[in-house]
């Protein structure tokens, strides 16, 4: 977990050295790396995010929930 977590952490500050926005998942936070939505360590977060390089997005997770909730939501109203 640790070393997962340094990971990460490693591969966010590489993106953020070389110049470019980070991708996060405005919902859970997720980061995307490498077309991978990993989830950060907060500290790793934290400090990124005082840089202003975050570009808030939904990823793979949250989209395919909202989209079942959406039509759940559609199927109640309908019923
Ligand atoms: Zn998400």
């Amino acid at each position: 977990m640790t070393l997962e977590a340094n990971d990460i952490f490693s591969r966010i500050w590489a993106v953020y050295d070389a110049g470019n926005l980070l991708t996060t998942c405005a919902w859970c936070g997720r980061v995307q790396l490498d077309g991978e939505w990993l989830v950060p360590p907060r500290a790793a977060l934290d400090a990124i995010d005082e840089q202003n390089v975050l570009s808030h997005s939904i990823c793979d997770g949250c989209a395919a929930h909202q989209s079942t909730a959406d039509a759940a939501g559609v199927a109640t109203t309908k019923s």
